[in-house]
């Protein structure tokens, strides 16, 4: 069991933890950044990426992070792989503990430990993630232009996907498990209006099918028990977010949805020296570039702070 100690410690190794790396090692904070689970985060698991800006072909995910991690690395981040189960925010330093009982010390702490989709775990989901099936219209729509695509869910972010993908796509099916909408009555409004959406209510999701990449989805009437297919050449599951957010419960301010509450416009915590950033503070953008552009925020954040407290300490 080891003692690590730097100026800025940074859990998670998505977009937005190893943005804060870059710009802390280039401020000589000598960051480490703890990687968790999924080195590299959420992009790991996509093929084609389109819209990080810089590239003019489409770029594929894990390849983007590999180069973000090496960018790191390159102007002086240490990365450790491990997972961090316990944190102490009581006062800088602040203290991580890692899952075989490493502890890491940093005068400042960057949470970047993002966000998962929630998925319905029918049979083909996995089989067709990244062939047809995907949790993010933002990422993926522009693939279906011309083609037909399905959206499940029935709040907020359904109907928001629902309504996105109208953009691509003259073939916009939502499919929702109940007879009504949780969603916003505004956005319902802007739902039925439009031509090219269909509802199909009280169905649930058997199973993906396809050969290959997706066809269509089976569905059942959860009141008639009534099986069909729906043929779809995409489909969105958008039934939620989960936040990675369960280590600081009680801790820190978390919103109903459970995501990170910092002060409005920065990655600011309430704790001094606390700092959140990426999609573990934002359930409105997760996106790429945001988590990479608050990550940036973050570090600058995390240096004023060791900065102004240096100063002070000098009297
Ligand atoms: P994440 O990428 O979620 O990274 C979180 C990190 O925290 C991981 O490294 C994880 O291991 C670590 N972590 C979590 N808990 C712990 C812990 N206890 N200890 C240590 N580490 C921990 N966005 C786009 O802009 N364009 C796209 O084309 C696009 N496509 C996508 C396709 C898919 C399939 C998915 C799922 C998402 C896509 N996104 C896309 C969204 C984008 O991936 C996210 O917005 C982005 O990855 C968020 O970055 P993040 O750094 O905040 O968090
Ligand atoms: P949400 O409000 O929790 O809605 C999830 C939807 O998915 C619900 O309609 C739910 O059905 C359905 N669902 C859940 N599990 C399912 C399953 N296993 N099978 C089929 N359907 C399932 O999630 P969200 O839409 O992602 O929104 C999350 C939060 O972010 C909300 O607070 C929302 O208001 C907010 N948000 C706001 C905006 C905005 O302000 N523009 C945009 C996006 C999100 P039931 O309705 O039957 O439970």
């Amino acid at each position: 069991m080891a003692t690590h100690t730097t100026k800025m410690l940074i859990i998670g190794s998505g977009p937005a933890g190893l943005s804060a790396a870059i710009y802390g090692a280039r401020a000589g904070m000598q960051p480490i950044v703890v990687q968790g689970l999924q080195p590299g985060g959420q992009l790991t698991i996509t093929t084609d990426v389109e819209n990080y800006p810089g590239f003019r072909d489409v770029i594929q995910g894990p390849w983007l992070m590999q180069e973000m991690q090496a960018q790191a690395e390159h102007v002086g981040t240490r990365m450790l792989w491990d997972t961090i189960v316990e944190v102490d925010m009581s006062g800088s330093p602040f203290r991580a503990i890692g899952d075989g009982g490493d502890i890491y010390e940093g005068d400042t702490l960057v949470i970047a430990t993002g966000a998962q989709a929630r998925w319905l775990g029918a049979p083909g989901e996995q089989e067709f993630s990244g062939k047809g099936v995907s949790a993010c219209a933002t990422c993926d729509g522009f693939f279906y232009r011309g083609k037909k695509v399905v959206v499940i869910g029935g709040g907020n972010t359904a109907v928001e996907e629902a309504l996105y993908l109208t953009n691509h796509s003259q073939d916009v099916t939502l499919i929702h498990r109940r007879d009504s909408l949780r969603a916003e009555k505004i956005l319902q409004d802007r739902l039925f209006a439009h031509p090219n959406i269909k509802v199909l209510w009280n169905k649930a999701v058997e199973r993906f099918v396809g050969e290959g990449g997706l066809t269509g989805v089976e569905l059942k009437d959860t009141v008639t028990g009534e099986i069909m297919v729906e043929p779809a050449d995409g489909a969105f599951v958008a039934i939620g977010h989960a936040p990675a957010t369960d280590l600081f419960k009680g801790k820190l301010e978390l919103d109903s949805s459970g995501y990170i509450v910092v002060e409005p416009g920065t990655p600011k915590t309430a704790i001094p020296g606390v700092f959140a950033c990426g999609d573990v503070m934002d359930h409105t953008y997760r996106q790429a570039v945001t988590a990479a552009g608050t990550g940036c925020m973050a570090a600058l954040d995390a240096e004023r702070f060791v900065a102004n407290r240096e100063f002070a300490a000098r009297g």
